[in-house]
C-alpha cells in the first residue's frame, strides 16, 4: 500500500482494524459481530497502563464500526487468579488468604462483594470516567456457569501434547507433570497448591493433591488433601498458558492486545486455539508497557501506583484518552509530570481539527484529525471550546491559594485570554490548582538556545533578580532583546515556551510581575 493511501481516519488504530478485517475475510470467518477483548488484572492495583489495555481495545472496536461493522469490547477480570503477594497499603491480614483466588478473599475495605471485586471495580470506574463502553465479564462466574466446560476437555483430553508443546516453545517443563487445570482445593481454598495429574474423561474430572508449590519466590504451604474435581462444575481454572484460548473459542474473539511480559502465554494459547481447539486464534498486536517515571520522588503524599483515579485529579479525561491513542509500541516513561504537556496538546489537536492551526504535511493532517476524533471517542465535539494554557493555570494557582478559581478567572478576563467565565474553565483551574498543590517541581521543557538568546536570557535573569522592581518589565524586555539584536516577538515567544511551554501567552510584563519576577528569573536560569 502507498504512503498517501488513507485507511480510516489515518491513525494507527484503523490500520490495525484494517488488518483485522483483512485477516478475518481470509479466514472466511462470519463478521456479522467482531468481538475484541481486553483483560483486567484484579489481583493488584491497576496501574493507568492496565486500563490502556481496554481503552485501545475500545479504539479498535470504533474503528471496526467506522468500517461499517458491528463490535463489541469484552472487558474480562481474571478475578480467580490467586493473590501472589500483598499490595502496597493493603493490611497485613491478607497474608493467609495468599494463593487463594482474588473472587474468594474478603474485601478489605467491605465495599465489595471479594478482594477482586474490589480492584475490578478501580479498573471499571477509571473506564466509566473516560467514556469507555464495554461487556464486563469474570473469570468466577464464567467457570462456575461452565461456559468453558468443553474446551477444558479437549484441552486436558490433549494435555500430554500440550505438555510436550509447552516444552518445546517456551521451555517450561512443568505441565508434562501436572495438567493445565488448577482446581481449587476443597480443603483449604487455595488455587496453584492443589496440582492436578490425571484426569478421568468420562467423568470430567481431574485428580489432585493439594502440597506445598513456589510462587514466584514465596513458598506456599499446601494443606496435603487428595481430591477430585469435576471441571464443569468445582470451582477451579485453566493454567494462563492455555487459559485464553478456552476464552477466545468460547467467547468468539477476534482481537486482543498483549504486552510483552506474557508473551510466552500468548505463543502457546495462539498454538492451543489453532491446533487443539480448532479455533483461529484472535489477531494481535504487542504493545509496549509503561514504565513508572518515579512520579513519586515529585510528589508529596502520593503512592507508588498511578491510577486513573489520581490522574483524574489533575488531568481531564482526554488527557487519559490522548496518552493511550497517541501511539502504542516504543517504550514509554509515565508520570504525573506528563499531564501539563497532554491538556497543551489536546488543545493544539482541536486547533488543527478546526483548522486553526494549518498544517501542510498532509498525511500529519488527516492523522491529528483522526488522532482528535478518537480522543473524543469518534463524537468530536461541533464547534472549537476556548481554550486555556494549563501551564499558565498552575503558574496562577502556585500565585492565588483562596478564592482560587475566582481570582484566575479575573486574572485571565484582565488578560484578554477569556471573554467570560465558563464552567469547563473552571474545571481546568481546579485540575491545575491541584497538579500546583500537589507537585513542587516546574518540569523543564525542551528548547534550543543559541548563544545570543541565553546572553539575552542572562541579562534578563539580572535585572528580574534586582533588588528593585524594573518600573515597566515589559519595556525592560523590549530593550534587552534590542540590544542583543533579537526580534522582540522571538524573544517574546521564548519566553512564553520557557514560562508557559507555548509560544504564546498573556502580555509579557504584567504576567511576570504577578507571578513573580523572582520565581521566573530562577525559571530562566534553568536553562542557562
Ligand atoms: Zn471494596
Ligand atoms: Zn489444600
Amino acid at each position: 500500500m502507498s504512503e498517501t493511501e488513507i485507511i480510516g481516519k489515518g491513525t494507527w488504530i484503523d490500520k490495525l482494524a484494517f488488518e483485522l478485517l483483512e485477516r478475518e475475510k481470509s479466514l472466511g470467518r462470519n463478521l456479522d459481530l467482531i468481538r475484541v477483548e481486553s483483560g483486567l488484572g484484579a489481583s493488584g492495583v491497576p496501574h493507568i497502563g492496565s486500563l490502556g489495555d481496554a481503552v485501545r481495545a475500545y479504539g479498535v472496536k470504533l474503528a471496526l464500526e467506522n468500517f461499517g461493522y458491528k463490535s463489541e469490547l469484552i472487558a474480562y477480570s481474571d478475578d480467580l487468579d490467586g493473590l501472589r503477594k500483598i499490595p502496597e497499603g493493603f493490611p497485613d491480614s491478607l497474608k493467609e488468604h495468599i494463593a487463594k483466588p482474588v473472587s474468594l478473599i474478603p474485601d478489605p475495605f467491605g465495599c465489595h462483594d471479594s478482594y477482586g471485586m474490589h480492584m475490578s471495580s478501580i479498573l471499571l470506574d477509571g473506564l466509566d470516567k473516560v467514556g469507555i463502553k464495554y461487556e464486563f465479564r469474570r473469570a468466577k462466574d464464567t467457570y462456575r456457569k461452565g461456559l468453558l466446560k468443553d474446551q477444558i476437555h479437549t484441552i486436558l483430553s490433549n494435555s500430554s501434547k500440550i505438555g510436550e508443546k509447552i516444552s518445546e516453545l517456551v521451555g517450561q517443563d512443568k505441565f508434562q507433570k501436572y495438567l493445565p487445570y488448577f482446581p481449587v482445593c476443597a480443603n483449604c481454598n487455595r488455587l496453584y497448591t492443589a496440582e492436578s495429574t490425571e484426569y478421568i474423561e468420562d467423568e470430567k474430572k481431574v485428580i489432585y493433591n493439594c502440597h506445598d508449590v513456589e510462587i514466584g519466590s514465596n513458598k506456599i504451604s499446601g494443606c496435603g488433601h487428595n481430591g477430585e474435581a469435576n471441571i464443569a462444575k468445582d470451582l477451579g481454572k485453566l493454567a494462563w498458558k492455555v487459559e485464553f484460548a478456552a476464552r477466545w473459542a468460547a467467547f468468539d474473539i477476534r482481537f486482543e492486545a498483549y504486552g510483552k511480559d506474557i508473551m510466552d502465554s500468548v505463543k502457546v494459547n495462539d498454538w492451543v486455539a489453532d491446533e487443539i481447539l480448532n479455533y483461529p486464534h484472535p489477531y494481535h498486536v504487542k504493545y509496549e508497557m509503561f514504565l513508572d517515571k518515579g512520579g513519586k520522588k515529585i510528589s508529596k503524599s502520593l503512592g507508588n501506583v498511578i491510577t486513573a483515579q489520581k490522574w483524574l485529579e489533575f488531568g481531564n479525561p482526554k488527557s487519559i484518552l490522548l496518552l493511550l491513542y497517541k501511539r502504542i509500541t516504543g517504550a514509554r516513561e509515565l508520570g504525573f509530570e506528563d499531564i501539563p504537556s497532554l491538556m497543551t496538546e489536546y488543545n493544539e489537536l482541536e486547533d488543527i481539527y478546526f483548522g486553526k492551526i494549518k498544517v501542510d504535511n498532509p498525511a500529519k493532517l488527516v492523522k491529528s484529525k483522526g488522532l482528535f476524533e478518537y480522543v473524543n471517542l469518534l463524537n468530536p465535539p461541533k464547534n472549537s471550546s476556548t481554550h486555556v494554557n494549563y501551564r499558565l493555570l498552575i503558574e496562577l494557582s502556585k500565585i492565588f491559594k483562596e478564592e482560587r478559581a475566582q481570582r484566575i478567572m479575573k486574572k485571565l478576563l484582565d488578560y484578554g485570554v477569556i471573554k467570560k467565565p465558563e464552567p469547563e474553565i473552571e474545571n481546568i483551574i481546579d485540575l491545575a490548582g491541584n497538579f500546583a498543590d500537589e507537585f513542587d517541581q516546574q518540569e523543564r521543557i525542551e528548547i534550543d538556545l543559541d548563544e545570543k538568546s541565553k546572553n539575552a536570557l542572562k541579562e534578563l535573569t539580572y535585572s528580574l533578580k534586582s533588588e528593585e522592581e524594573p518600573e515597566d518589565i515589559q519595556n525592560t524586555i523590549y530593550q534587552i532583546a534590542k540590544s542583543n539584536n533579537i526580534e522582540p516577538r522571538d524573544f517574546f515567544k521564548m519566553l512564553y515556551q520557557i514560562i508557559l511551554g507555548t509560544s504564546r501567552g498573556p502580555k509579557i510584563g504584567p504576567f511576570i510581575s504577578d507571578i513573580g519576577r523572582k520565581n521566573v528569573a530562577e525559571t530562566i536560569a534553568k536553562y542557562l
